[in-house]
């Protein structure tokens, strides 16, 4: 996730580029995503011009295998990556990809992913260059989304020695992008949903992933668990 690249909201550029106010500001605002609309139609023809079946496929489909839990970064396009369909991978993301024990967000995703969906994989997915985890641990202050990536620094905490010895800025804080995926692993594989399905014999992998922006490929951080008997090896 980029953080800190927001500009002013549309209302406000709008204001200033015209100088309109009230209704005609709305409907200024409103076309200014109309090309939007425009490539919508588009997409959904050359969807059906290449595949006539998609979208009555997808209709039906909503039984995915995999519950993906990444980073809201625009760059990071989950089913894309993996290249399934969109009805193949119940999708999760937030800044940092984070899975914290007390966000009713996620809890709620989990729990419908492993109780109704009943999917068999969830991929903790971060990726490298990731500007949430670097927002983390730079020192700088930008309100409610220091307290929301506050699990990313005691990451770092806990890993200090190991992430002290790396000289390089770079590496050190994709190693930092690493141990974060390996601990929300840790949470999900924690988490009583996750622990009863498994109590009840119901078949659930936890993997570890983390993406690179660089040349589009996966990294698998060999840290799947299971079972209840595999997350001891992730403390
Ligand atoms: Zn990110």
């Amino acid at each position: 996730m980029e953080i800190g690249r927001f500009g002013p909201g549309p209302a406000s550029m709008v204001k200033a580029r015209t100088g309109l106010v009230g209704w005609s500001q709305q409907r200024y605002a409103a076309g200014m995503l109309e090309h939007l609309k425009a490539k919508n139609r588009s997409w959904a023809d050359r969807k059906v011009a290449s595949d006539p079946g998609f979208f009555r496929r997808l209709e039906r489909q909503q039984s995915p295998e995999y519950l993906w839990i990444g980073c809201s970064d625009s760059r990071v396009p989950a089913n894309e990556i993996v290249d399934l369909d969109p009805g193949e991978l119940f999708v999760h993301r937030n800044v940092g990809n984070l899975a914290p024990p007390q966000d009713a967000n996620y809890l709620s995703v989990l729990q419908f992913a492993v109780d109704v969906l009943r999917v068999r994989h969830v991929m903790v997915v971060g990726h490298y260059g990731c500007g949430g985890v670097r927002a983390a641990v730079d020192g700088k202050r930008r309100g409610l989304v220091d307290h929301w990536l506050h699990p990313i620094r005691e990451v770092y905490h806990d890993h200090r020695d190991e992430l002290g010895g790396i000289v390089d800025e770079r590496a050190r804080l994709d190693r930092l992008c690493e141990l974060n995926v390996v601990r929300q692993v840790r949470n999900v594989a924690s988490d009583v949903f996750v622990q009863e399905a498994w109590s009840r014999g119901q078949p659930l992998s936890v993997h570890g992933w983390v993406y690179a922006l660089g040349n589009g490929l996966v990294r698998d951080l060999d840290v799947t668990v299971s079972g209840p008997d595999d997350i001891e090896r992730l403390f």
